[in-house]
């Protein structure tokens, strides 16, 4: 068949975050569902958010963000597995990341992979055009024995991960309905106090009011959820798609 995953076929998850915030300002209220009902849910930060700042050296900064990050996953009852230490003057490369990504799956058996969409017409991060690249990519190579391949050697922990999933998404066909963990997903992004003000905070209530149109819900996140089939030469209008699942 098919059909997207839901919701409901995430057993586990990883989330990927280009800098501490994006996680939960992207998808929060999704990993409090996923955590209330028992899944484990993991988050790990790409870079340490060093840049940015006139007021603190990217070591301070780079500190503050680290706590910052443990607190907000503290705060969704997710493991948090701390960053990879890329910087803003190392970001590092789809590959490197992609090799880091895949080892973390690989210890922790995850079922799923969640990032921000690196097809998103109008994002000019280039940390997140990379990080969104990198995590397509280890999806991919997961399941793959001989990666990496500098290594020439089989590796016995590959496996096949099911689900990708994208957020920071025009994509989306998964709507989230986070009424019931919205305080705790705004108290998450609250925790990175280096990054947000109140004119923001007001921004994303917006938008996740947005998210919500023609919903039951107040609040929600949109998410694309893709099993293997669909990321790799899987080209269909989702138009056509929707019409063919209609007609079965
Ligand atoms: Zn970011």
């Amino acid at each position: 068949m098919l059909d997207y995953p839901t919701l409901d076929d995430i057993k586990s998850a990883l989330f990927v975050q280009p800098h501490p915030d994006d996680n939960e300002i992207g998808a929060g209220g999704t990993m409090a569902y996923l955590v209330q009902k028992g899944i484990p849910v993991y988050s790990v930060s790409v870079t340490k958010g060093d840049g940015g700042s006139d007021e603190h050296s990217p070591e301070a900064l780079a500190s503050i963000r680290a706590l910052e990050a443990q607190h907000a996953s503290d705060i969704l009852g997710v493991t948090y597995l701390g960053d990879l230490g890329y910087t803003n003057t190392n970001p590092g490369t789809i590959s490197s990341i992609c090799e880091d990504i895949v080892n973390i799956m690989r210890t922790h058996h995850i079922q799923t992979l969640i990032s921000v969409d690196p097809d998103l017409d109008n994002e000019c991060h280039p940390v997140h055009l990379t990080v969104g690249r990198a995590v397509n990519e280890a999806f991919v190579r997961c399941p793959q024995r001989y990666y990496p391949f500098h290594e020439h050697r089989i590796h016995d922990d590959a496996y096949h991960p099911e689900i990708l999933g994208h957020y920071f998404t025009k994509h989306d066909n998964t709507i989230v309905g986070i009424d019931a963990v919205y305080t705790q997903k705004m108290d998450a992004i609250r925790a990175h106090s280096s990054q947000v003000n109140e004119a923001f905070l007001q921004q994303l209530n917006t938008l996740y009011q947005a998210y919500a149109i023609g919903t039951p819900y107040t609040y929600a996140e949109r998410l694309k959820l893709l099993y293997p089939i669909h990321t790799h030469c899987f080209a269909i209008r989702d138009e056509l798609l929707e019409s063919l699942m209609e007609s079965l």
